[in-house]
Formats: C-alpha cells, structure tokens, sequence
C-alpha cells in the first residue's frame, strides 16, 4: 500500500478534466486527418459551454430521470455475498432504457448535437447496442441516425439492425478489412468528414479524438455519482472497499470509477482475456487517440475475441491507460467459461440475468472471493453494466 500524503497526492486533480491537447498524462490526444480537426475543435467548444450551462443539465437530467428511468437502483446481492462472505453491491445499469449505461452517454450527445443545430446522428457499432441507443436519442429527439456495422457483425446481429430500422435507423453495412467493429469506426469517421455540415459523430466509449474521451466520462459520471451517494446509506463506511466494472472502450467502468476516485476504494476493471488492451497491449494510435491497443507483431492492430461482443474492441480509453500507469486504477482479465458460469450464478441466486459483458465484473469477484484475494467481509461496489437479453441466443448454444 502506498502511504496517505502519497495517495492524496497523485488523486488532487485526477478524473478531471485533460489538458488542453486533450491527454491524460501520456495518452490520449486528437490524431485525426487535418479535415477533421475544425470539427473535432467545435464539438469540444460545444461540450465545454453545453457542460457549463444549468439549462442544458437541466434538460439532460429530466430525459435520465423521466426517458431513462434514472437514478437505477442500488441491489444488495444478498445470496452471492452470504456465499462469498463479501458484501456485494450491484449497481444496475441493466435496468436504464435500452438494458445498459449507453443510453446515458448518448443522450448527453444527441442533446449537444441538437444544441449544435445538426440534424444527423453518425455512430459506429459492433455488436449493435451503442447503434440501438443512438437510433433509440435520434428517434426521440426527431432526428437522423446513419450507423455502420460491419458485414459479419451484420449477420451476427440481426436482431439489432432490425431494432435499429424499427427505430428509423439507417444501417450501413461495413465490407472493408476484418468487416467488424474497428472497421465501422474508420468508416464512420471517414463519413464524417464528408458531412459535418449537419451530421454529428456519436462516439459509444471513452475513446476517439479529444474531446470525445473526456465528454463521454463526463455523461457516464452519472453512475458514480449515484452510486456513492447510494453507498453512504447502504455501507457503514459510506464507500465500498472495491469498485469493479468491465471494460470494452472503459465507459462504464470510467463514469463508475469517476464517481470514487477521491476515495480510498480500489478501483478494478475487468477486461476480456480475448480482448485485454491494458494487459496485452502496447501503446500505440488507434481511431484518433493515443492508448494502449492490441498489436500483432508487426504492430498491426490485432483482432479481439471475446464471448461478449461490446468488448472485443482492440483497444481501450486513454484515460484508464493513465489510470494504470499510475497505479490508481488496476486492469484484471476473466475468460470466457469463468463469464458463462457468473451469469449462470447471478442468474440463480439474485434473479438477475445480466449482459456477458457485465459477467466479467460478476466473474473476477467471485473469483477474488473464492481465492481470498478478497478479504473476507470485503465490501465491493460492482456495475452491472446491462441486461442480458441480447445474449440469450448465444448462452443457449453454449448450454
Ligand atoms: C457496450 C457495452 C459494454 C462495453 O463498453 P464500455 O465502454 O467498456 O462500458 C459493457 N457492457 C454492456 C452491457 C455494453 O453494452
């Protein structure tokens, strides 16, 4: 452990705001062509006086609360802690609109989008949940919504491109490189280019060009925030021991540990072993920004693989590569058949069948709990980060 003044020392200032070129200590940054630089600059402009002005907050905070359905509840796991001897608190982002935390950061977007007098939201997506919750904001705001989706994730996805039409989504099918997520982001970043007169680019993770890193941290600050509100009633301590999320991009485990950084709780994030950008990569530039990023030997991107489709995403926020370097923050791994068997175990003793993604906080907890890497009456605050309806399909091939 490092000592109190230390620790202090390094958290004054820190999930705050990046430097003027957009870095998190060495990370970060806006490595995108000249053309797009104007319009990365007016959506930083934007955000900065959007984030600034309590009329905008107002509204943002009624869609949460009345389109939303924020704040989501705070579940004690009673069974699973009885059986690990470690008090579990399950933060449940399952339950927002749309069965995850990506509502959050796209209507904070779509609404600064509108405020920038653009009619059209672009996004990229893999598995096809950040393209549903941007098709889900175009439609309640009465704007467009043009979404590229890889071929195979196309075909792998079905139900989600028909709940995007259904929404009056466009979707584009994405045929170039390995025609899956990280080919979407190049394409949709391209198409962009050619239309920032009336289109906005809707970012699904901590990750893109500055600002985007910052700004979505920022709109998904609201899972920490109520969680460490809903802690100081629900633990003695006020503040969990560990705070755990899973990590694709880092969205849900940025605004959760946004919410805890000030404290003395360990902050985990899960990641993929198919798909372990902190633990297996190296640094490197991926889609505008600077981070730690999957590579082969040649320092090509490499391809994730992961049982859960939003984290097989070669890269991570540049704001957790700084979160680790600096040790505030510790990146673990889970593999697939530890997730499986988490989702089964939530399932039967809380009655919550949540998102595999999710399952890679579920499965390191009881993992850590079983090993005693967890001490023994451990408090630990995790993010279900969604529901797991999706993956229903896929468990039951697995069974
Ligand atoms: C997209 C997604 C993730 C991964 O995204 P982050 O940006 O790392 O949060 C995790 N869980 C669910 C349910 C998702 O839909």
């Amino acid at each position: 452990m490092r000592d109190a003044p230390a620790v202090d020392r390094i958290r004054a200032g820190q999930m705050a705001e990046p430097s003027t070129a957009g870095r998190f200590g060495g990370f970060g940054g806006r490595f995108v062509p000249e053309s797009l630089v104007p319009a990365c600059q007016e959506v930083e402009r934007a955000f900065r006086e959007a984030w600034a002005d309590p009329r905008f907050r107002g509204q943002l905070d009624r869609l949460l609360a009345g389109y939303a359905g924020r704040p989501t509840a705070l579940t004690p796991a009673w069974r699973l802690s009885g059986d690990l001897g470690i008090t579990l608190l399950l933060k449940r982002e399952d339950l927002a609109h749309t069965g995850s935390h990506k509502i959050n950061n796209v209507l904070g977007q779509a609404l600064l989008a509108r405020r920038m007098g653009k009619t059209r939201l672009i996004a990229e997506t893999g598995a096809g949940q950040h393209g549903v919750a941007t098709a889900t904001a175009a439609a309640l705001l009465g704007m467009r919504a043009t979404v590229f989706m890889g071929q195979r994730d196309i075909e792998r996805q079905a139900l989600n491109v028909f709940r995007m039409e259904m929404l009056g989504a466009e979707v584009v099918p994405v045929t170039s490189g390995s025609r899956t997520l990280k080919d979407s982001c190049n394409e949709a970043m391209r198409h962009w280019v050619g239309a920032v007169e009336d289109s906005y680019y809707c970012i699904g993770s901590v990750m893109g060009p500055h600002p985007y890193p910052w700004m979505v941290r920022e709109f998904q600050r609201v899972i920490g925030d109520e969680a460490r509100t809903q802690c100081a009633t629900e633990l003695p301590a006020a503040v969990p021991d560990y705070v755990v999320a899973c990590v694709g991009g880092g969205s849900n485990a940025a605004g959760t540990f946004a919410g805890f950084v000030d404290t003395s709780a360990r902050l985990i994030g899960v990641e993929a072993a198919g798909g372990a950008a902190m633990t297996d990569g190296a640094v490197g530039v991926l889609h505008g920004f600077r981070s730690r990023v999957l590579q082969d030997d040649q320092g090509q991107i490499a391809e994730a693989h992961s049982v859960a489709a939003g984290l097989d995403y070669p890269g991570i926020g540049p704001e957790h590569a700084h979160l680790g370097e600096l040790g505030r923050a510790t990146y673990v791994t889970v593999g697939d058949d530890e997730v499986v068997a988490a989702v089964h175990r939530l399932a039967r003793s809380e009655g919550i069948l949540c998102a595999l993604e999710s399952a890679h906080a579920v499965a390191w907890v009881i993992r850590a709990a079983e090993s005693g890497e967890l001490p023994p009456g451990a408090t630990v605050l995790l993010t279900l980060s969604g529901r797991g309806d999706k993956d229903m399909s896929a468990l039951m091939e697995l069974a």
